[in-house]
């Protein structure tokens, strides 16, 4: 078991008691950790009868909207007057799955202005410091895995309802790609187990989740991997570019790329792998690897981003062929490392 710090555990207590106003949020794009996470926190809460409001800074993929009460999360991007009102009375803030404000990108302003107590609960390495308390570890699996062991140190397993277990369960379950990588500690599986008890059907999360993508998503893949995708052996990398008008054709929605990143990666001898989308003003970066080629660093490095060792996001203020023209540059300059 992971054991939190008493002391930071004895102040989120001493918090919780004191708090009248709960707002739980996460980071931009948010992924299944971070849905996942939120909703697994607000539903444990909500079974201790505490209140709490979620808010996320924009919105978030459809096959995340069947998680229970998920239509209860407010979005900064629809509703920046509400979130500001919410916020500017909040006593305790939770940010889950984020490691600096600028994770949040344009709610950010907000956050800082608020008074509340704020509360960090991550698994992202080198952690801000704008919290007050800060429930950071990167051994575990995901956010999710690690709200669950806040829940379970704090008001003991019987609290997680089906609610929250299935949530943080999808947490677990996307961050990991199907318990596939970052999860070789038994306690994962050991909390996956908890939350199979609470009634988790396995089978009807992951089709839930993965085989719920519409026709355009399904054809946009076949289209990036055959038409978009370039491979560099010689330097054990690829990457995938998609244009706005390549979205634009597939009628791309938010959370349709999600994933693409991960397929060069099953090419024999590819461990890098990059996918470019274009955006208004920039082009965004999604990086991954397999083994010891650190892309948080990468990312830091050359996309002002950063993330975890083998999964990591930045942006890129060029056009598209600046993009793949500089990445191409890139993996030639770090060919050594990608190739030892
Ligand atoms: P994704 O490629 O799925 O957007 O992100 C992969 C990982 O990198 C996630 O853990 C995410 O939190 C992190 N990440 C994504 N974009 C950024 C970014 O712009 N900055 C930082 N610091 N991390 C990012
Ligand atoms: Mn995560």
């Amino acid at each position: 078991m992971l054991q939190i710090d008493k002391s930071q555990l004895n102040e989120l207590k001493k918090a919780l008691s004191s708090s009248k106003n709960i707002v739980i949020t996460t980071h931009h794009n948010p992924d299944g950790d971070a849905i996942g996470s939120v909703l697994g926190l607000y539903h444990a809460f909500r079974a201790k009868g505490i209140d709490s409001r979620m808010v996320t800074p924009n919105g978030f993929p459809d096959f995340l909207g069947w998680l229970p009460d998920a239509d209860k999360i407010m979005h900064y991007s629809r509703d920046k007057k509400g979130v500001e009102d919410l916020l500017s009375n909040a006593d305790l803030l939770f940010c889950l799955d984020f490691n600096g404000f600028k994770r949040v990108e344009d709610m950010a302003e907000v956050l800082e202005k608020s008074p509340a107590k704020r509360v960090l609960i991550d698994h992202h390495p080198e952690p801000e410091s704008p919290f007050h308390i800060s429930i950071s570890y990167t051994e575990v699996s995901s956010t999710a895995e690690l709200v669950y062991e806040v829940i379970e140190q704090i008001y003991g397993e019987s609290i997680i309802n089906y609610e929250s277990a299935v949530s943080l369960y999808t947490g677990i379950m996307t961050d990991t790609g199907s318990f596939s990588y970052a999860c070789s500690r038994e306690r994962t599986f050991a909390i996956a187990g908890k939350l199979i008890a609470k009634g988790v059907i396995v089978e009807d999360v992951q089709g839930l989740v993965y085989n719920n993508f519409s026709e355009n998503r399904m054809r946009l893949l076949g289209f990036s991997l055959a038409e978009r995708m370039k491979v560099y052996p010689e330097h054990r990398a690829a990457c995938i570019w998609l244009s706005r008008n390549d979205l634009n054709t597939f009628k791309h929605q938010i959370g349709d790329t999600e994933g693409f990143v991960n397929y060069p990666l099953s090419i024999k001898g590819i461990v890098f792998s990059v996918l470019f989308t274009e955006n208004e003003g920039f082009v965004k970066v999604s990086l991954r690897s397999r083994g010891n080629f650190p892309v948080n660093t990468f990312s830091k490095l050359y996309y002002q981003g950063g993330g975890h060792k083998n999964a990591a996001g930045g942006k890129a203020f060029m056009g598209m062929d600046e993009a793949v023209k500089q990445f191409e540059e890139l993996i030639a300059k770090h060919s050594i490392e990608l190739n030892s």
